[in-house]
């Protein structure tokens, strides 16, 4: 499978300071079970069988929850509830006695992408004779880090080139396909290859670079704490993994009107 190499990363947008910054936030994490962020290697490259594994694992968590729904919101209650009382609260005081409940119908939003199947959303694609570069930027999204169960914010650049078959999709759409990868525990390189193939097949377009850069408050709010630390992936696919002047181009066109 393609992936986006370290040198990919570095040159183009990032300039040498940011990719700098992001190296040695990278180094100084050393929790050794956070592999997102202890070991450089993780973040650059990318896993061929994540996507395969999480569609199993859903593919399994759905069947046992089927009886309650997808969201067991009950199950969530008693969990915030217990997590309460473990950090030393009192869950019955006043204002901690409807937090399970508003926890467990957020957590019913901001995980919904669990439950969709963001392919979908590309659906209504329509064919166009246009062969150039589609490209979207400034897609903001909100993700949570599975590490943490703390937000990812960030925003997505997609580019593709429609394929032979010329079929092109909604600009909207980007942005739900993005969303539906988003709303899940996430790791940001997988989001980012997550994005990327989903685009590359359901349109069989001849090639996508996507571009994601997002702040993770696992890294502002704690361990090392620093707030401005950005994480930047990406990935090419197709004729954008083969053709630097393409990347180029990309990085023009985020760079313009910046
Ligand atoms: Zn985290």
């Amino acid at each position: 499978m393609a992936i986006s190499t370290k040198e990919e990363l570095v040159k183009g947008k990032m300039n040498e300071k940011s990719a700098q910054t992001l190296k040695v936030d990278l180094g100084e994490i050393s929790d050794p079970n956070d592999s997102i962020i202890t070991d450089n290697s993780e973040i650059l490259g990318f896993n061929s069988n994540t996507t395969s594994q999480t569609q199993t694992k859903l593919e399994n968590k759905s069947q046992a929850q089927s009886l309650h729904g997808p969201f067991d919101l009950p199950r969530i209650e008693r969990a915030v509830r217990e997590i309460l009382l473990a950090i030393g609260e009192d869950p019955d005081r006043e204002g901690l006695v409807g937090t399970p409940n508003r926890v467990a119908r957020m957590y019913e939003e901001i995980f919904a992408g669990l439950h969709q199947n963001p392919s979908e959303e590309l659906n209504c694609a329509f064919s166009e004779d246009y062969t150039g570069i589609v490209m979207v930027k400034d897609i903001e999204f909100y993700s949570m880090c599975e590490h943490h169960i703390l937000p990812i914010h960030g925003k997505a650049h997609i580019a593709y080139l429609p394929g032979e078959s010329g079929k092109v999709t909604g600009i909207s759409k980007l942005a739900r396909l993005v969303e539906g990868f988003a709303k899940r525990p996430q790791l940001q390189e997988r989001l980012t290859q997550q994005v990327a193939e989903t685009l590359y097949q359901t349109l069989d377009a001849n090639g996508v670079m996507v571009l994601i850069e997002a702040n993770h408050l696992c890294m502002s709010m704690r361990g090392v704490k620093k707030s401005d630390a950005n994480t930047t992936t990406i990935m090419t696919l197709g004729k954008f993994k083969e053709d630097s002047n393409l990347q180029n181009q990309f990085f023009k066109m985020l760079d313009k009107n910046a």
